[in-house]
């Protein structure tokens, strides 16, 4: 599999955030963690709204641990 099906960036509250692609398939209500640590609703995974991609940062740390990894 290629790497980068791996993962999923998302906005969610706080910031945009890389998950584990196995994440959307979390039902809303179930908490998921990012790979920064970050925990949010899976709800905050899916229904995401052009503004929602605009007013979130990426995450410093998310980047930083997906660079380490190649
Ligand atoms: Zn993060």
């Amino acid at each position: 599999m290629y790497d980068y099906l791996t993962y999923i960036w998302r906005p969610v509250s706080g910031g945009r955030h890389a998950f584990p692609i196995a994440a959307r398939e979390i039902p809303a209500g179930e908490p998921v963690a990012a790979y920064c640590g970050a925990e949010a609703d899976a709800a905050e995974l899916h229904n995401r709204t052009e503004l929602d991609w605009i007013r979130e940062r990426s995450c410093v740390d998310c980047r930083r641990i997906l660079a380490g990894r190649a």
